[in-house]
């Protein structure tokens, strides 16, 4: 008997033992889990907002080059706005039709490679050209058209962005409306109106602007500005001088 009452307190005994073991894993395990129940991503969707995306106002920096420097690649030049008779870009690199300034002219090539790549044929029709060259063409507008005419679509010397060596005038692989509006509706200006800003160049002289350019619309002629500054006018649909407050430049 005695023996039996020393067997069941044991037994008791263990049972407690197991009883409070098996209490102690379970509220381990119980605080083990008890973060995920209060995960730091619960917590922040509760105590702070969620930022607004996309919503902030555009924060585009235009003091970020010089639009009075010709070297910088923002300079802007119109009718108002002349070079220097013997500024010429130092770092002028020969492609094929013409120079332009190097930066330049490896976007033009990277622009006609991809053009190529989609079975669009783009070339350089005209790139940099001197203060000497610009007279002697726009010269020879005047000769043949009067100066009123000339004035419309080429620059005095002085006054061409193809002076900056960021500037250059591009047509179809056939030659289809070289240098004529109906570039515009051929594969080349459809595609250049699309994707020049990629590139960082802009269509400089466009159709609805000729009263603050200066200039007719002129799809053909691309105008280096950068690939940020490039995308911001693009889809603000704006022109240099509209953009950086500049008067319009409809005449000399
Ligand atoms: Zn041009």
């Amino acid at each position: 008997m005695a023996m039996t009452r020393k067997k069941t307190v044991t037994i008791v005994a263990l049972l407690i033992l197991i009883a409070l073991l098996a209490g102690a894993i379970f509220l381990f395990y119980r605080s083990a889990e008890a973060p995920s129940n209060n995960s730091p991503q619960a917590t922040q969707k509760q105590d702070s907002p969620q930022p607004t995306p996309d919503k902030q106002p555009s924060t585009f920096d235009k003091k970020r080059y010089s639009i009075d420097d010709p070297n910088s690649i923002w300079v802007v030049v119109n009718k108002q706005r002349p070079l220097l008779s013997d500024f010429v870009p130092s770092n002028l690199q020969s492609i094929q039709g013409g120079q332009l300034r190097s930066e330049v002219a490896g976007a033009v090539q990277q622009l006609i490679a991809a053009a190529n790549k989609e079975n669009v044929s783009l070339r350089t029709i005209s790139a940099y050209r001197s203060f000497a060259t610009q007279q002697s063409t726009y010269n020879n507008y005047v000769k043949a058209d009067g100066q009123a005419n000339a004035d419309t679509y080429s620059a005095r010397p002085g006054h061409s962005e193809h002076q900056t060596g960021l500037a250059a005038d591009l047509g179809n692989g056939s030659g289809q409306c070289d240098l004529e509006v109906c570039f515009e509706t051929t594969a080349g200006g459809t595609w250049l109106a699309k994707n020049a800003h990629t590139y960082g160049f802009i269509i400089r002289y466009t159709k609805n602007d000729t009263a603050t350019t200066g200039y007719q619309y002129e799809p053909w002629h691309i105008r280096y500005v950068g690939v940020d500054l490039a995308n911001e006018l693009y889809s603000k649909g704006q022109t240099m001088e509209t953009f950086f407050d500049l008067p319009a430049a409809p005449t000399y």
